[in-house]
C-alpha cells in the first residue's frame, strides 16, 4: 500500500523485525503492506512503526510490532488456512493474519473496540475476516476447527477449548502468565497428542471471559 508511511514501515521491518530473526518472506511482506497507523488512534499516529505497544483505549492496546511479526511467523501460514484471532483489540493483526491465509475469524469481546475494527478493515478492502463479539477465551467453535489460533492476551492457563477447535497439525500460539511473567507459547495437535513449546517472555493485557483471568485476580 503507499501512502506517506511506507518508508518508515520499512524501516520498523528491518530494524525491529527482521534484525531480531523473524525471517519468512510472506510475514516480512504482510508487515511491509498494512499500514499500522490507520489502527491506532489519530493522536498516536506518529508513534504507529516505534518499538512498543501503543494504548487503543478502553485499557488496551495494539502489540509491539516484533510481537504481531513473531507470532505469525509461529503460524507458519501458506494462504490456504483458517485462521482463529481471540483479541481483535485494533484489527491490526487481523489484518497480517488475513494477508497470509485464505480466512480469519477474529473474537472481541468489547463490542466498541469491534466496531471500530471492523470499519478500518473494510475501508482497507480486507474481505476475509469474519468479526465476532464474544468470549475468545472458549475460542469459537461454530467455525472450527483452526488451522491456527493466535490469542493475543494473557491466559491463566491453557484454554482446553482453544486446543480442541484446532485442526490436524493446527497451530496455536499463546502468552500463558500473569501480570508479573508470561510465556509464549506454541501448541501444535499432531497424532500422539500436542506438542509444545515455550518461545519467549512477553507482557500482554489480560485475556478476561470464562476460561481467562476475573476481576480481581488481575
Ligand atoms: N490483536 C490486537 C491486540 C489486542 S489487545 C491488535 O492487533 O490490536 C487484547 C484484546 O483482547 C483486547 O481488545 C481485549 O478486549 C480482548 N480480550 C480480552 N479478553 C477477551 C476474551 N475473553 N474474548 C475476546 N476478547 C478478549
Amino acid at each position: 500500500m503507499k501512502d506517506e508511511f511506507e518508508h518508515i514501515r520499512e524501516l520498523m521491518v528491518s530494524n525491529q523485525i527482521a534484525r531480531r530473526g523473524v525471517d519468512a518472506p510472506r510475514v516480512l511482506e504482510a508487515m511491509r503492506s498494512v499500514p499500522r497507523h490507520r489502527f491506532v488512534p489519530s493522536e498516536s499516529q506518529n508513534y504507529a512503526y516505534d518499538d512498543f505497544p501503543i494504548p487503543i483505549g478502553q485499557g488496551q492496546t495494539i502489540s509491539q510490532p516484533y510481537i504481531v511479526a513473531l507470532m505469525t511467523q509461529l503460524l507458519q501460514l501458506e494462504g490456504d488456512e483458517k485462521v482463529l484471532e481471540i483479541g481483535t483489540g485494533s484489527g491490526y493483526q487481523a489484518a497480517i493474519l488475513a494477508s497470509l491465509a485464505k480466512t480469519v475469524h477474529t473474537v472481541e469481546m468489547l463490542p466498541e473496540l469491534s466496531e471500530r475494527a471492523d470499519k478500518i478493515l473494510a475501508e482497507l478492502g480486507f474481505s476475509n475476516i469474519h468479526m465476532h463479539i464474544g468470549d475468545g477465551s472458549l475460542g469459537w467453535p461454530k467455525a472450527a476447527p483452526y488451522h491456527g489460533i493466535l490469542v493475543t492476551a494473557a491466559a491463566p492457563k491453557l484454554p482446553q477449548a482453544l486446543l480442541d477447535q484446532l485442526s490436524e497439525n493446527g497451530k496455536l500460539v499463546i502468552p500463558v502468565g500473569d501480570r508479573g511473567s508470561q510465556v509464549l507459547q506454541v501448541w501444535e495437535r499432531v497424532q500422539a497428542g500436542f506438542n509444545h513449546e515455550d518461545i519467549i517472555p512477553v507482557a500482554f493485557v489480560p485475556l478476561r471471559g470464562e476460561s481467562g483471568w476475573h476481576d480481581g485476580d488481575w
